[in-house]
């Protein structure tokens, strides 16, 4: 394993957007991850009239807006405002990255910890700006390959417990106290140098958990996160690599009906009250190929990338049989860790790595895009 290659300082969140190869990314981080039909409306105008019109959803939970001018971000920060969508302080806004079961309901552990948590956030003490919280408190941990640093998740005993990203083992806690308890260990990470490593999962190893988490307790057996098609709160509609056009998630929202949206990780969205209506803009059925591939924009939408990545995932697809990852760059943008098969990009070519990341060393080197069909096809 090499180490990843350091990527920009900070997540591109609303009021600190970042520069593209196709203008400023605005990162919205809905709370709960859930928007009204109303929000999410407002958000695909303001979309398309302060951007390109492309949403990314990302392994966050939290919705880019793609293609923004220096010149139109203010009024898409006041129209993001007025939608109910930012945080007064963008401290706070910055702060916010919890990560959700998204089958939570009302009143349940996962909603009632993670609004108490979202109360606290200025508790919280300085942290890097990647470092982020899962709530995940339903009867079966569904965000364990979802990145977070802090993990409030359901224990083999039934109980809930506390986890550090990296420990394979958390503390029990009870659901009153798992904000405090979040906050505390958010609170170890600072003072004992974590802002070095940058992650909790890279500070563990030199610093140990100390007797007050008192790590003893596995996680229960994984559930999965909703995938597209018929669930309890509505239907599930994938969005191949993350991106979505928001004139024709505008359509699919007014045609379902849907009251509310709420985004997964896996890059979903459930049209919470909805009906299920037919939409060609969206992946429909749980075993799309679609679905196992991650690909960055790449070229020529990312400045990093020598390599044309989404249009060459579309014809790869088919042909992967476990998962598949094609990154611009070694930065490995759209995947945090390993695939079953990864194509990075690098001088026009793509290096394919077995079993690894972006960043690993290669098993083949220089592999020319025309010839990776017939590659993936003999693997
Ligand atoms: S991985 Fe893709 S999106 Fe990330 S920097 Fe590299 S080319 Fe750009």
């Amino acid at each position: 394993m090499t180490l990843r290659p350091a990527a920009k300082g900070w997540c591109p969140g609303a009021y600190r957007p970042m520069d593209s190869g196709d203008g400023l990314i605005l990162r919205v981080r809905p709370v709960l991850a859930r928007l009204t039909a109303d929000q999410a409306l407002g958000l695909c105008a303001a979309a398309r009239t302060h951007g390109s019109g492309l949403i990314d959803l990302t392994n966050r939970a939290n919705l880019q807006l793609r293609g923004v001018t220096a010149g139109r971000h203010q009024a898409l920060i006041d129209d993001l405002w007025a939608l109910g969508l930012l945080d007064a302080d963008p401290t706070l806004e910055g702060r916010r990255n919890i990560l959700v079961d998204p089958s939570w309901q009302d009143g349940d552990e996962t909603q009632r910890i993670a609004t108490a948590l979202s109360t606290r956030l200025a508790a919280l003490p300085p942290l890097p700006a990647k470092f982020g919280f899962a709530i995940d408190a339903g009867p079966a941990p569904v965000l364990g390959k979802a990145s977070a640093d802090i993990r409030v998740e359901r224990g083999i005993s039934g109980g809930l417990i506390l986890r550090a990203d990296g420990s394979a083992l958390g503390c029990a806690i009870s659901a009153p106290d798992a904000a405090e308890a979040v906050l505390a260990l958010a609170q170890w990470f600072a003072d004992t140098g974590g802002a070095q490593a940058g992650r909790m999962a890279r500070h563990l190893p030199d610093q140990p958990l100390p007797e007050a988490f008192c790590p003893d307790q596995a996680p229960a057996a994984p559930g999965s996160l909703p995938r597209p098609g018929e669930t309890q709160p509505g239907p599930v509609y994938g969005a191949a690599f993350g991106q979505i056009d928001a004139g024709a998630l505008a359509r699919l929202i007014t045609d379902s009906g849907a009251q509310a949206l709420r985004v997964t990780p896996a890059r979903c969205v459930v049209l919470e009250g909805g009906l299920a209506v037919s939409s060609p803009a969206f992946i429909t059925q749980p075993d799309d190929p679609l679905l196992r591939v991650d690909a960055c924009p790449g070229a020529p939408l990312c400045a990093s990338a020598t390599v044309e990545t989404r249009a060459l995932a579309r014809r790869l697809a088919p042909l992967a049989r476990g998962s598949l990852h094609i990154s611009g760059c070694a930065k490995g943008c759209a995947r945090a860790g390993a695939a079953d098969v990864t194509l990075t990009g690098r001088n026009g070519a793509f290096d394919l790595v077995r079993g690894g990341a972006a960043w690993d060393a290669a098993s083949v080197p220089g592999l020319a895009p025309d010839h990776l069909p017939a590659v993936l096809g003999a693997l």
